[in-house]
């Protein structure tokens, strides 16, 4: 199984939000602006994603998420909107608090246990903002360390 840096994982989401904006190819320049990490080192990183089959490379344009990229990316959306339901329905935090330390863990907490909440929460399939939570199967496992 290929394991993924905090950062990788990042870039990955990143550019699945772009793709879901509407944005067809996806260059080093709006990840570093995003993640403000430099532009050069944006471009290695997705270079490494590609050679891991997680982008797709067209030169000269930019990138896009392979299939397998589209699975780790939605399995931090599964993440995130999972633990914004332990966070606002057990510990009381309202969802813009709830949403911040969701989005510190998603890309650092182990699908197992995620899917263990999950499993405990009788597989819940909305977050509370009322998003649509990926299931399991569209998500991939054991990306994070
Ligand atoms: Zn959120």
């Amino acid at each position: 199984m290929n394991k993924l840096s905090p950062q990788k994982i990042k870039i990955l989401r990143v550019i699945y939000n772009l793709e879901a904006q509407g944005l067809p190819i996806i260059g080093p320049k709006e990840i570093s602006e995003r993640l403000q990490i430099s532009k050069s080192y944006a471009f290695i990183a997705m270079k490494e994603l590609t050679k891991q089959g997680y982008l797709l490379h067209f030169p000269r344009k930019g990138f896009r998420l392979s299939e397998k990229g589209k699975k780790v990316a939605k399995r931090l959306i599964r993440n995130h909107r999972i633990l914004e339901i332990i966070f606002v329905k057990y510990i009381g935090f309202d969802r813009e608090t709830a949403c911040c330390f969701a989005r510190v863990l998603e890309s650092r907490i182990p699908s197992h246990i995620v899917e263990e909440i999950a499993n405990r929460l009788g597989n819940p399939t909305v977050c509370p903002c009322g998003y649509r939570i990926p299931a399991r199967e569209e998500c991939e496992e054991g990306i994070i360390p």
